[in-house]
């Protein structure tokens, strides 16, 4: 009998944030909720959870082994990256920052681009990538972009707690089969700007942008790519809809190998 033929799961490369004092003698440790994890196993990918370095050809290398990229939530970008000029009214409130990832991650998005791979980028990679490409943020949004959309539901981290409409001829509306989604929300900031190589898909009822793809004139640079400000990793167990959006990543990468 021929041996049965095992399909192999694409490779997925998940940036991590740290922590302070991890659980091996309080070591400064990765820190990364297992909900990715569990997503991206439950989409038929194979997780891979890299620390962070600023070594270039470290990162080259895992790019090159790797057939997807993820990059996960966490705390706000470092706000002098992009925002220069910003008041220490704004600054002090805007959460504790992770300079040295930021770093990574920017190496990261480098790489990316340069050995194409499919890219899902989720809440602060959904910023990042924007700030990448020369976008902007609002730096807090109860101060620069007020609404009475609950953007900032910590509490309700796993529900969806507000709408966005979704651009009909976007490869999210396709992915999910719908023309509107229920997201959840547990972002403080938000893209003002747009990069220009990125356009919206996903828009909240104040006009803020959850969701972006590549532009028709840069869809070329990655054979797949989006970025959610929502997170789909806590949403898929409930709704089908975020589970077939994780599978479509998931599937660009596995074309990939
Ligand atoms: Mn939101």
């Amino acid at each position: 009998m021929p041996p049965q033929r095992q399909k192999v799961r694409p490779l997925i490369l998940i940036t991590p944030s740290s922590q302070a004092a991890g659980a091996e003698f309080e070591d400064p440790s990765l820190s990364l909720s297992l909900r990715y994890g569990e997503a991206i196993f439950q989409a038929g990918g194979l997780p891979w959870v890299f620390p962070r370095t600023t070594d270039a050809d470290a990162v080259r290398g895992a790019i090159g082994r790797c057939d997807g990229v993820l990059l996960s939530g966490g705390d706000d970008i470092t706000p002098q990256l992009h925002r220069p000029e910003v008041s220490p009214e704004l600054q002090k409130l805007c959460g504790a920052s992770e300079t040295p990832r930021d770093a990574f991650e920017l190496l990261v998005l480098q790489h990316v681009f340069t050995q194409p791979r499919p890219l899902l980028a989720i809440c602060r990679g959904h910023q990042l990538i924007n700030v990448a490409l020369g976008g902007t943020l609002h730096l807090d949004l109860a101060t620069e972009h007020p609404s009475d959309v609950p953007h900032n539901a910590c509490d309700r981290k796993d529900s969806a707690v507000h709408p966005v409409v979704l651009d009909p001829k976007s490869m999210l509306a396709k992915v999910t089969g719908r023309k509107s989604l229920r997201v959840n929300s547990t972002h403080h900031q938000g893209i003002d700007q747009l990069a220009p190589e990125l356009r919206p898909v996903a828009v909240a009822p104040d006009g803020l942008i959850e969701a972006a793809e590549l532009t028709d004139d840069a869809r070329g640079f990655l054979p797949w790519f989006l970025s959610v400000q929502f997170h789909p990793e806590r949403l898929a167990p409930k709704h089908a809809e975020q589970r077939r959006l994780l599978a479509a990543f998931v599937e660009a990468c596995a074309k990939r190998r």
